[in-house]
């Protein structure tokens, strides 16, 4: 019987924390609301999602990359409507104190209430822009004051003409970019889902206008097939459209790809048709002319943007929920015998190979340790030699190591060792001559 049962996230916390996935921020000190820390295992569990997204994205002749700064001018976030719009209503209970967002508010006889306590008795709704301040140099007044990017995509449009007068791009082309953005939500939370530091990876495609549908219809495809070529369950994800209500200011058309969390249906990638609205803006702002040259019309004009915005630590959560798998079986004694294990595609996992020799004598750990350099020359491979093998193969299937090696006694006379794959739990005997081949082979599958 296989049951794959994630009903909240404090199973999937709990499992990070132990086997060093993500830690809370600065937690010796009670820890920091909403901050994150990647530990070894998750730091390698981003950077081949980041790592995925850059091949899937700029590995193409009509996308190229870029890392702007995450200070930039504060005109910038004047001209993008940052300044101005990027803000939430808020509101105070009067009698719980709680603050809340007031779309959060519950409606009860027509009327918002707290979501906390029910109270009618809540304050009128204030502005909070979501931007963090700061200051450039050491004088803290108004001239020195910037800000935190709240969105890497701004520093993308504002190197439109950088880009496409060094690349000599034509129409349609793509920028790409991976970064830090700062948002000082109201209300984070649900892990990793919603914090206050976390890295976007972005997508700015410029086109000619009358060509924006086919383009938008376009990566709409191409980012739900990449969601899914990451492992994730097609009947995880959907797309959502905004409503002319939802639209954001700069939007002419948007779709969500939202993911199946434990806490319900939420937007992981968000795919906007921006028309030329940033563009636009920062022209007139900067005094700058930004638009493009078409040689073949002879014509000059602002393109259009389709804009493909994930996060990368949001798609990270959707990736380790849907891995997470609870297998159980029933035991002849009629007790359950549980097995916890990461189902990660094996391009993400943080180890590929652990190995992992049944007992420390020197002549078992000579071929260990042979094995773990050649491999570790094109992988990131695991040793343990610790504790009963059934304990060390209960922590592979918990991190997710697709496979793990097994050198036993055997090993000395044959040449060979076993290899024990994490979905089926199915085990083959290799000649170590051919283990290298053996890897690469159901790696590249
Ligand atoms: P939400 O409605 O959840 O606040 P948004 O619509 O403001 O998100 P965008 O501005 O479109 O989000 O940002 C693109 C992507 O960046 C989102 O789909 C999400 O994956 C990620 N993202 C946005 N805000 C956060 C956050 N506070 N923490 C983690 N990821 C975020």
């Amino acid at each position: 019987m296989k049951k794959n049962i994630l009903s909240d996230l404090s199973v999937l916390v709990s499992l990070c924390k132990q086997r060093g996935y993500i830690y809370q921020s600065s937690e010796i000190y009670g820890g920091l609301n909403s901050c994150w820390d990647y530990g070894p295992l998750g730091v390698n569990l981003k950077r081949n999602i980041k790592e995925a997204w850059w091949k899937a994205m700029t590995y193409r002749e009509d996308v190229v990359g870029l890392d702007a700064s995450i200070l930039m001018h504060p005109k910038v976030w004047k001209a993008s409507g940052h300044i101005d719009g990027f803000s939430d209503p808020l509101v105070d209970c009067k009698d719980c104190k709680n603050r809340f967002r007031l779309d959060h508010a519950i409606l009860k006889e027509n009327k918002n209430v707290c979501p906390k306590c029910e109270s009618f008795s809540i304050t009128e709704s204030r502005q909070f822009n979501l931007m963090f301040k700061t200051n450039l140099g050491p004088v803290e007044d108004e001239g020195s004051q910037v800000y935190l990017r709240p969105e890497t995509a701004q520093g993308i449009f504002v190197n439109f003409d950088n880009v496409q007068k060094s690349t000599r791009k034509k129409l349609p082309f793509g920028i790409a970019q991976i970064g830090k953005s700062f948002r000082n939500e109201i209300t984070p939370g649900n892990f990793i889902f919603r914090t206050r530091e976390f890295e976007q990876m972005e997508m700015q495609y410029f086109v000619t206008p009358k060509d924006d549908k086919k383009h938008f219809e376009f990566w709409k495809e191409q980012r739900i097939n990449f969601c899914e070529n990451l492992g994730i369950k097609k009947e995880n994800l959907r797309f959502s459209q905004h409503g002319p209500k939802e639209l954001a200011h700069y939007a002419k058309e948007a779709f969500d790809i939202e993911y199946k969390f434990p806490f319900g249906w939420q937007e992981i990638e968000g795919i906007h048709n921006r028309s030329d609205f940033d563009l636009k803006q920062h022209q007139k702002f900067s005094g700058k002319k930004l638009e493009y040259f078409d040689d073949t019309t002879q014509k000059k004009f602002l393109p259009f943007v389709i804009e493909t915005a994930i996060g990368c630590d949001r798609l990270l959560l959707a990736i380790l929920c849907d891995a997470y798998t609870e297998e159980i079986k029933i035991l002849e004694n009629g007790k359950e015998d549980k097995r916890v294990y990461l189902n990660l595609h094996h391009s993400l996992a943080p180890y590929k190979v652990a190995i992992l020799p049944l007992s420390k004598k020197e002549e078992l750990t000579t071929i260990a340790k042979k094995l773990q350099t050649d491999l570790s020359k094109k992988y990131h491979v695991e040793y343990d030699h610790s504790g009963s093998i059934g304990k060390r193969y209960r922590r592979q299937d918990e991190i997710g190591t697709p496979l793990c090696i097994t050198v036993d006694f055997d090993s000395i006379d044959d040449s060979a060792i076993t290899i024990r794959h994490l979905k089926t739990m199915e085990q083959k005997r290799i000649k170590l001559d051919q283990v290298m081949s053996y890897i690469s082979d159901f790696l590249a599958k």
